[in-house]
């Protein structure tokens, strides 16, 4: 199996990129920020108590997610692989993720990271926002809130991956082929 966690901050391009991958490689993608999304449409439980913490830029409990993604790996036996995107966000989200695929004896292939600057993401978000009307993207307020969580809590599993030899970083500026082409020859390398 190939399974891809990638990485970065919001706005780095994860999603874009993910649609490449997914099809580049028969993946199954798991957006833990989509699915949220998707209670949250609904008007699930879960999905009411996730927009009070998604709104103020702020994660959304480790064991909430971590039982998104468990019953999206069961959902999906025959996979050929997965990308996890928006997730592991916290060190116990990466450490549970290993367990999960562990009892389906596969791991984690590769981390890619792509690497953008706080202005840029910023812009992109922003654009984001008026494009898409997500209300998280709207308000610069949230956005550096967002911005800092991931400094806080998620670039620390860059060295959870680095210390399994499976840290690649990408520079996330450039034309989104550019880096489709930076990923598919990290990959096709392993
Ligand atoms: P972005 O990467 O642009 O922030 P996402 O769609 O990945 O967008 O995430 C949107 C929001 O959903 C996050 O700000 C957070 O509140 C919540 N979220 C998504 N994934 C996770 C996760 N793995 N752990 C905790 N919260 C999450």
């Amino acid at each position: 199996m190939l399974n891809i966690v990638l990485f970065g901050p919001p706005g780095a391009g994860k999603g874009t990129q993910a649609d490449f991958l997914i099809k580049n490689y028969n993946l199954i993608h798991l957006s833990t920020g989509d699915i949220l999304r998707s209670e949250i449409k609904e008007g699930t439980t879960l999905g009411l108590e996730a927009k009070k913490l998604m709104d103020n830029g702020l994660l959304v409990p480790d064991d909430v997610v971590i039982g998104m993604i468990k019953s999206q790996l069961e959902k999906n036996p025959t996979s050929n692989g997965f990308i996890f995107d928006g997730f592991p966000r916290t060190q116990k989200q990466a450490k549970e993720l290993d367990k999960l695929l562990n009892q389906k004896s596969t791991s984690i292939s590769v981390m890619l990271s792509l690497t953008v600057d706080d202005q840029e993401l910023i812009k992109r978000l922003l654009k984001r926002g008026i494009d898409s009307g997500r209300a998280d993207d709207q308000n610069e307020n949230i956005i550096t809130n967002r911005i800092n969580e991931y400094n806080i809590k998620t670039t620390p599993l860059k060295d959870y991956y680095r210390l399994q030899n499976k840290l690649h970083e990408i520079n996330g500026i450039g034309s989104v082929s550019e880096i489709a082409n930076k990923l598919n020859q990290i990959i096709d390398n392993l």
